[in-house]
């Protein structure tokens, strides 16, 4: 694969405020990536609008001889491994190589090592060994639940337990690929009628986040809530592909499958939990009258601080939106920091049964949906099960997605005295069912 041409670096390419809110990437962010050069995949950080190509870094001696092989690695796998020191000492590297006063012979380097981002081709920057997806909005369970269960929209064990199931990590791909649209049996409710094999007509997506486990636990040994946080390697944007009809017809008694399995988008960009350090806060608020977590789910520092303060926004571009060159279409907004549940708690539950992580494992957080009908993370919710489509502006009506429509998840960061942060996008178009 051909990547971008090396370009000289001065404050004006990296200067992050000429890229848009999702697209910041300063220094104090450096997001980990992995891009094709020719038949190889090499890792890389984001700076402004270029990327700094690690491999060739570390073969260039600019990098401490404990982590070459690690940065030569197609995955960072072997750097998560390492632990978070390892993780620090490459931050800290890369930080002081991109300063403007390093000295001219590292620079020159350096410089040889920066790619434009346009220009390369960005692939999967982790082996995913498992995913897992959670149900955190405690506002998409409530609102989901009303369309299903009207008098008992949330089940009574919400509050008390982090409710997840087990993804399938074989079918998750990167930002770009497309998603083709899935085939499966469905049968339309409360009719007395015989199952169909068809392609799925209520495909939707899902605004989540990708929590990336850095440390690996034990089989048999519970990870304390105390030091969950310890094991996350960094986040990214990841799209819940689902088939409602599927879905509806396959969930009982065991749950999500066929309805869920065959694609999981994330972005391309893993962003470092130290960048998002300044962007921490409280878990969402439990009202007085909410159960108190149990002790193994409790832990007050995590509640002060172990929310993400994470901006996200899902847009829809349809092929009639492209061919009249319009912008793509704002679906609706929400904040990861409305999650009930913390990636700490999520880290200890998983583990509370002495089930062991693996490196590269993916914890999503589930449907990030706020407390406004509107700021709900899927179609599902917005059009509550297709019953109130939305209206484009091109006259089309959409109450799930058609063939052809695009996707885009975007999220950043925003704290006043700290540079601005953006997760990137994760975007994917689908293309019309095998049949
Ligand atoms: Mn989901």
């Amino acid at each position: 694969m051909h990547h971008g041409k090396t370009k000289h670096y001065g404050a004006q390419e990296l200067a992050p405020g000429r890229q848009p809110s999702h697209q910041r990437f300063p220094l104090t962010h450096l997001p980990y990536g992995a891009f094709a050069v020719e038949d190889q995949q090499h890792l890389c950080v984001a700076i402004g609008a270029h990327l700094l190509d690690l491999h060739a870094c570390a073969s260039s001696g600019l990098l401490p001889p404990t982590l070459t092989e690690a940065c030569q690695a197609p995955t960072l796998n072997l750097l998560m491994s390492q632990g978070r020191q390892a993780w620090a000492l490459l931050r800290k590297t890369i930080t002081t190589l991109l300063h403007a006063d390093v000295k001219p012979q590292q620079k020159e380097k350096a410089e040889a090592a920066l790619h434009s981002i346009a220009g390369s081709t960005l692939q999967k920057p982790v082996h995913i060994p498992n995913y897992t997806d959670f149900y955190a909005s405690i506002h998409h369970a409530t609102r989901v639940g009303q369309l299903f269960r009207p008098d008992q929209p949330l089940l009574p064990n919400y509050k008390h337990i982090p409710i997840g199931y087990h993804g399938r990590a074989s079918s998750i791909v990167v930002s770009g690929e497309p998603i083709i649209r899935p085939i499966g049996q469905t049968r339309p409710p409360a009719e007395e009628v015989e199952p169909d094999f068809l392609p799925t007509k209520k495909l939707d997506y899902e605004l989540e986040l990708a929590l990336y486990i850095g440390q690996p636990s034990a089989q048999g040994t519970p990870i304390p809530i105390s030091s969950a946080a310890d094991h996350l390697f960094g986040v990214s944007l990841l799209n819940d592909w689902s088939a409602r009809d599927i879905q509806s017809w396959e969930y009982q008694p065991l749950g999500p499958f066929l309805a869920k399995n065959f694609a999981t988008s994330i972005s391309p960009w893993v962003t470092p939990m130290s960048a998002l350090e300044p962007f921490r806060g409280p878990a969402e608020s439990r009202p007085a009258t909410d159960p108190k977590p149990l002790p193994y789910l409790y832990f007050a520092a995590d509640q002060k601080a172990g929310g993400i303060n994470v901006e996200l926004e899902v847009l829809l571009l349809t092929e009639a939106m492209k061919a009249n060159r319009l912008q793509p279409f704002p679906l609706s907004e929400s904040k990861a920091q409305d999650l009930y549940w913390t990636p700490a708690q999520l880290i200890a539950h998983h583990t509370s049964n002495g089930c062991n992580l693996q490196v590269g494992d993916v914890l999503a957080t589930g449907t990030i949906s706020g407390p406004a009908e509107a700021s709900a993370g899927c179609l599902l919710e917005l059009t509550r099960n297709g019953t109130r489509p939305i209206l484009l502006p091109t006259g089309e009506t959409r109450a799930f997605l058609e063939d052809g429509d695009e996707i885009i998840l975007r999220g950043s960061c925003k704290l006043s005295g700290h540079p601005r942060i953006g997760l990137g996008e994760c975007r994917a178009t689908i293309l019309p069912a095998h049949t």
